[in-house]
């Protein structure tokens, strides 16, 4: 049999939402672009861009405590919310233009819009939420935030979460209309459909194993077939690898410089998924509590309406865990193998920092399923574990690397793109904010790798993204005129009634 070679422009690894997000991306700004997909898996949105591998949650910045912080004179700061959600309201934009250009039919296939909140407990963290809401609200990109501590009108907005509550300290809780539940993995396999169609090549059951450069300059990808076991070769000008989880390696294969020195920290993660629908049909938010102390960002359990399959569902989580694996579909020798000569320091000085991190993650990997319910019931005080299936959710991988203020193997909670200096290859690590914001993440890709067609793509890129370019807190109108857009074309201003 002879081998399977070709040349193209593009080659993208991985189907999961960033791959998605760019393919789509580059074909809106050149159709004519050769564009080949290697995705090891069957199928698309397999790994953490699956509906049941993440929260769905749109992240703006509306619920999360994580991205605002009480300075030490007491203030809040919300730069970093603010930030990010600028960042949610380019993929709004975004999709809004593929419905109204017929890339997406129905917008309720992939988003559904879903009061976003906060919810404390104790009077240090009730003041707390009462200064962030207080910082937020009069920022035009929060507008319509509410804040309550009164029991009676918590009733009305989280009556499962408020029924046989013994409340013992204070309570309090924000909400805002404006946030979204997202399937993402929905999306993913609707946006790849669409590339289909543009002649993008998809090949699923291929697994790229090595990356080198060529005399010419070219990448080559060495890509095995899984359905026949042969190994095939294929070059392209512009690499991204868009593994998630397999990011690392594929990148550290490259050799490129840039990827050095750096390190991946697997977090694992759990949901409690609820299977009684007079429980569900009495719940309609996403609520976020307070990570405890010494628990990481992403270790936050929410409670969460979900549209999956078309239908509400509740989850409950994710817990985070520890767990080797770089993939759900990886193997357990992922952590070591990324272990290299130029980042083992990083990493050994990573382990050391993060010793009691990784006991507390281990830790929450081995509770019982009655562990985790009795974690439910600060939610649901009279939940019942029959009524709750654990479900494996996917896996994250936070990057490591050495930084001026964290000093060596400092843990990032962001996502970084690290790309070559000529912008011949670039890749994606990290998993927070995660999906919410592939096309803010991706047009950062566009930047760095295809600078020179920048001045010639801006004009599409504005009817794309009306504010790209252009910080939307500072532009009021624009950003006005922006919800109103994204608002109608995703038919985010529809309420869905609780039924109590
Ligand atoms: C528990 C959990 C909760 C989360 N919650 C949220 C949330 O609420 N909101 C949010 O916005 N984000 C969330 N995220 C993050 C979000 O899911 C990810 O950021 C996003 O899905 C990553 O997309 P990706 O395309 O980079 O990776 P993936 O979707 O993992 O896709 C990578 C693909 O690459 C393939 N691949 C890997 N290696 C190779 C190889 N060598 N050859 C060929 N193919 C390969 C994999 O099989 C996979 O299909 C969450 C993640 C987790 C795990």
């Amino acid at each position: 049999m002879s081998r399977r070679e070709t040349k193209t422009d593009v080659i993208l690894i991985g189907a999961g939402i960033m791959s998605a997000t760019l393919g789509t991306l580059l074909k809106e700004l050149d159709p004519d672009l050769k564009i080949t997909v290697f995705e090891k898996l069957a199928s698309a949105g397999e790994e953490s861009s699956n509906e049941w591998n993440n929260a769905g949650t749109g992240h703006a910045a509306l619920c999360e405590l994580n991205y605002t912080v009480e300075k030490p004179d007491g203030s809040v700061d919300i730069s970093k919310a603010v930030e990010i959600n600028e960042q949610f309201q380019v993929s709004l934009q975004f999709w809004s233009h593929l419905v109204n250009n017929q890339v997406l039919h129905n917008p309720q296939d992939f988003i559904r819009p879903l009061p976003h909140m906060s919810l404390v407990l104790g009077g240090k963290n009730v003041a707390f939420l009462q200064k962030r809401f207080e910082a937020m609200v009069s920022n035009p990109l929060f507008k319509g935030m509410e804040f309550s501590k009164d029991p009676e009108k918590l009733k009305e907005w989280i009556p499962l979460i408020m029924q046989d509550r013994e409340l013992k300290e204070p309570i309090a809780a924000t909400k805002i209309d404006s946030g979204t539940d997202v399937n993402f993995g929905a999306l993913t396999r609707l946006l790849f459909a669409d590339l289909l169609k543009k002649g993008v090549e998809i090949n699923y059951k291929h697994s790229v194993n090595d990356l080198k450069r060529t005399k010419d300059g070219l990448w080559e990808a060495k890509v095995q077939n899984l359905n026949s076991g042969t190994m095939e070769t294929h070059a392209a000008k512009f690499v991204f690898i868009g593994g998630g989880g397999g990011s690392l390696h594929l990148l550290q294969k490259s050799g490129i410089p840039e990827g050095k020195h750096m390190g991946g920290f697997p977090v694992s993660g759990i949901f409690l998924v609820c299977k009684n629908q007079e429980i569900i049909e009495k719940h309609h938010a996403k609520v976020y509590g307070k990570a405890k102390v010494g628990a990481p960002p992403m270790s936050v359990p929410h409670l969460d309406t979900r549209f999956i399959d078309n239908q509400k569902s509740l989850l409950f989580g994710p817990f985070a865990g520890f767990s080797p694996k770089f993939l759900k579909t990886g193997s357990m020798f992922d952590l070591i193998t990324s272990v290299k000569p130029d980042n083992l320091l990083t990493m050994l000085a990573a382990g050391a920092k993060n010793m009691s991190l990784t006991s507390y993650l281990i830790q929450q990997l081995m509770l019982s399923k009655e562990k985790r319910i009795e974690e439910l019931r600060e939610f649901i005080p009279n939940a019942k574990a029959e009524d709750w299936d654990l479900v494996v959710a996917g896996q994250r991988v936070q990057v490591i690397k050495d930084t001026e203020a964290g000093g060596k193997g400092t843990l990032q909670f962001g996502t970084e793109v690290v790309s070559a200096a000529d912008g011949s290859i670039a890749a994606l690590l990290g998993a927070s904010p995660g999906a919410s914001t592939a096309v803010h993440v991706m047009l950062k890709v566009i930047q760095k790798c295809f600078t020179e067609k920048m001045p010639e793509w801006q004009p599409k890129l504005k009817e794309m993204i009306p504010s790209y370019g252009l910080s939307l807190k500072e532009n009021p109108q624009l950003l006005h005129d922006v919800h109103t857009l994204t608002a109608e074309t995703l038919r985010l201003s529809e309420k869905s009634p609780i039924h109590h």
